[in-house]
Parts: C-alpha cells; sequence; structure tokens
C-alpha cells in the first residue's frame, strides 16, 4: 500500500465543474495545480488560481465570496493576496490541509459550489504568469540515456563519465531567463569556423530539451545540509521545462567550465504547479541497472528506494511553419518517461545542500533531459537526429536536425496507471522566432 494516499487521490471523485470529469482532462478533482493569473488582457494585480478542468478557481475572489473553515484561512490567506511564494514556504501540513479543502469544496455536492461557481474563469479567459520570482535556477543531468547518447556523440568508446554513477550532475543556470513559453528568439553567438577564427552569428543548431521543472517550496539555512527524510518535505511541485539549447555556441564555450550562453538565452517552464502530493499515486520503486553501485549513504534511504521515483509520460510534439499554413496538426517526435531517470527529486535536493549550499522558496531544479533507452525516445533533437546526422523525417516530407524559424514546441506530460485518476502538467508552448534586435 502507498502510505501517502488519502481520500483526495479516489479515483472516482468528481466536481461540480463538468469540465474536469472529462478523462482526457489534464486537471480533474486528484490534480489541482496552483498557478499565477490575471484575466487576459487586463492590467489587473497577479492572482493565484487552481486549475479545475477548463477552469481556473480564482482563489481571491474564492475566499471573499465563500465560506471556509476558520483554520484554513491562515493558509488561504498568501493564495488571496496572489503570493504563491509565502504559501509554498508554509510548508507540507498546510499544503495538504489546503488540498483537502479545495477537493471538498470543488466536490460534486459541495455546499461551497454555488459560491465558487462565481469564481470561475475560463483558462483561455486567463493570462498567465510565473508562478513566483526564481531566485535560482540549477539544471541537472538525471537522464542517463541522454547522458550516454550524447556522451557517445563526443566519446564513442566512453559515453559515460565515471562519476556519473555518483554524483547527481548538475550546474548553475540563469534564473533572470526563465519564461513562461512564447516566442524564442533565436541566440546570436560564437561558434566554431573551419578558419580558426570563430564566427558569430545566429546558433544554426538550436534544440529543445524535454525536462521536468522542481520548484522548492521551503528552504534550508546556510551551513544546514539536508538528509533524505527533509528533502521529501523540500519541494513543493513540478512543471514542465524546455531548456532551450544552441548546440554549436555549446559545443565551442563549454571546455572548461559548462555550459554558458549556448543555455543562458531562454529556459521555459510551464505555468501550473503540480504538487508532490498530487503525484503520490504515481510514485514508485527506484531501480538501478544489475551491478551499478547503490547510491552513497547520504543520497540513500529506505522511503527513496520504494517511493523515490516518479512515473510520469513526457511528449514533445512539434508543428513546423509550413505544417502550421498547410493546417497539419503537430506530430509527435518522442515519449519518454520520468521513472528512467537515475536519480530521484529528494536525491537532487539532498546533494545540492549536502555542501551546506542553502535552497530558497522559488528556487528552480531542472531535471535534465528526461530520454528513454530506445533511440526514438531521446529527449531533445541532438539525439533523435544523432547529432544532425540523421536529420527526423517529418510525416509532410520535411526534414529536422535542429529548429528552424516557425517551429513550434510543445511539451507535455500526464500520469495515469489503472485504478488512478490521470493527471497531467498541461502543456508548454513555444516558438522559435528569427535573430534580430528585439525579434
Ligand atoms: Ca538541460
Amino acid at each position: 500500500m502507498n502510505p501517502l494516499l488519502d481520500f483526495t487521490h479516489d479515483p472516482a471523485a468528481q466536481s461540480w465543474v463538468e469540465s474536469a470529469n472529462q478523462p482526457d482532462t489534464d486537471f480533474p478533482i486528484q490534480n489541482l495545480p496552483l498557478g499565477r493569473f490575471r484575466p487576459a488582457g487586463s492590467e489587473e494585480p497577479l492572482r493565484v488560481g487552481v486549475a479545475i478542468g477548463d477552469q481556473v478557481l480564482d482563489l481571491k475572489l474564492a475566499l471573499q465570496l465563500s465560506p471556509w473553515a476558520d483554520d484554513l484561512l491562515p493558509l488561504l490567506a498568501p493564495l488571496a493576496t496572489g503570493d504563491l511564494a509565502a504559501y509554498m514556504a508554509l510548508g507540507p501540513a498546510a499544503w495538504k490541509s489546503v488540498r483537502g479543502a479545495l477537493w471538498r469544496a470543488l466536490h460534486e455536492g459541495s455546499e461551497q459550489g454555488p459560491f465558487l461557481e462565481m469564481c470561475l474563469l475560463s483558462q483561455d479567459q486567463a493570462q498567465m504568469a510565473l508562478p513566483c520570482t526564481i531566485g535560482d535556477y540549477t539544471d541537472f543531468f538525471i537522464g542517463i540515456h541522454h547522458a550516454r547518447a550524447v556522451g557517445a556523440l563526443f566519446r564513442p568508446d566512453n559515453p559515460l563519465l565515471p562519476n556519473y554513477q555518483w554524483v547527481p550532475i548538475g550546474y548553475h543556470g540563469r534564473a533572470s531567463s526563465v519564461g513562461l513559453g512564447g516566442p524564442l528568439r533565436r541566440p546570436d553567438g560564437q561558434t566554431r569556423s573551419d578558419s580558426g577564427v570563430p564566427r558569430f552569428g545566429p546558433s544554426r543548431r538550436l534544440d529543445y530539451e524535454l525536462e521536468l521543472g522542481l520548484w522548492v517550496g521551503v528552504g534550508n539555512d546556510l551551513g544546514a545540509p539536508l538528509d533524505m527524510a527533509q528533502a521529501e518535505q523540500t519541494l513543493f511541485g513540478v512543471s514542465l521545462l524546455n531548456d532551450w539549447s544552441a548546440r554549436d555556441i555549446q559545443a565551442w564555450e563549454y571546455q572548461p567550465l559548462g555550459p554558458f550562453l549556448a543555455k543562458n538565452f531562454a529556459t521555459s517552464v510551464s505555468p501550473w504547479l503540480v504538487s508532490f502530493d498530487a503525484l503520490a499515486p504515481f510514485r514508485r520503486p527506484l531501480t538501478r541497472p544489475p551491478g551499478d553501485p547503490q547510491p552513497l549513504p547520504y543520497l540513500d534511504s529506505a522511503f527513496n528506494r520504494g517511493h523515490g521515483a516518479f512515473d510520469i509520460t513526457l511528449e514533445v510534439w512539434l508543428q513546423t511553419a509550413a505544417m502550421r499554413s498547410q493546417g497539419q496538426p503537430a506530430v509527435r517526435l518522442s515519449q519518454s518517461n520520468m521513472l528512467d531517470a537515475y536519480w530521484t527529486a529528494a536525491q537532487l535536493v539532498v546533494h545540492h545542500t549536502s555542501g551546506g549550499c542553502n535552497l530558497r522558496t522559488g528556487d528552480l531544479l531542472g531535471t535534465g533531459t528526461l530520454s528513454g533507452p530506445t533511440p526514438g525516445q531521446g529527449g531533445s533533437l541532438l539525439e533523435l537526429s544523432a547529432g544532425g546526422r540523421q536529420p527526423v523525417v517529418l510525416p509532410c516530407g520535411e526534414q529536422r536536425s535542429f529548429l528552424e524559424d516557425g517551429d513550434t514546441v510543445t511539451l507535455r506530460a500526464c500520469c495515469q496507471s489503472p485504478g488512478t485518476a490521470r493527471i497531467g502538467l498541461g502543456h508548454l508552448t513555444g516558438t522559435v522566432v528569427a535573430a534580430g534586435p528585439g525579434g
């Protein structure tokens, strides 16, 4: 039995919001992700809402118009003021209480229903924003199939470096350029040239990376590392993350200090934070290939071995400008699963703090590209096209080794397994636009 399940995970539960009961919705009553929004076209201050079906429950209005139990009011207060970070800082007991309260309020037959009906806004009328200010952004490398595939492009005889099975590899990224999807300006940069003098101009090998974003709820003090049990109390939720990457800039600049301008021009995240409570039915044992070393003790716990991994299916979809103009829908480029990751979310938190580094509310951890073991499961074009040598052929006949201007990339993720309600993370869409000033 999964010790983390409660009434909010009941797969039979239905909402009085009809669209939340559709079998293919990402946002049934078992999910209840939080995000920030304002009514589209308005200049109103940002509010916090809950995604339910194709609607957003406006928590500012919900606090004004519906009765709530007295003990919930202090927990709901930051949500009513639009401060999602302040709510994330309250910690897991508060998150669980509020999740239960929102579930009851949105459940079919709820006495709060008539009040809350007035607090719904259609999601297509909501302009989403980043969930909170991101203080720091760290990107990891936990997709071992990605690490092996990319390593093989550069080191065919030695694709996986010896530290990989021991250290959750990561680097400190750039928080200022993290945003939601939308136009993605092709970056200019310095790349290798046969002449010996590097070229400066638009990247010719622009790529996406299929990742999940892990959002820190409760931070730790500087000099106070977290253990595996504490790490389970640290992360608030997950979103999709696209780590746009300029491979040609990366190849020239990355030695000896790692990624820099090849990564920092843009990182995109999806706006709804799906809580770890919502993900509880999709926790799985962490498995390692036979013969691989077990993690060092500071990265190990019985709970992590039994429940540390997550069954989350991830997909990448592409629609080119030509497909769009011909009315052709996007095509799926790949599908993979978070279960193939080598390290768990909790291990990333523990490792990040193990030397004394402090995490803070609103910090963002990227998992790294989540690829599967087969060639068609690469979470980047670099993998799918074998470094550009074998272009991906699209159904319309076009080919892609890397992204062209006008290409629209959409990431999706969902969790589904027998005996549970399907939940999704929504989608994350970005369209490449030409390099140039103000593009
Ligand atoms: Ca990455």
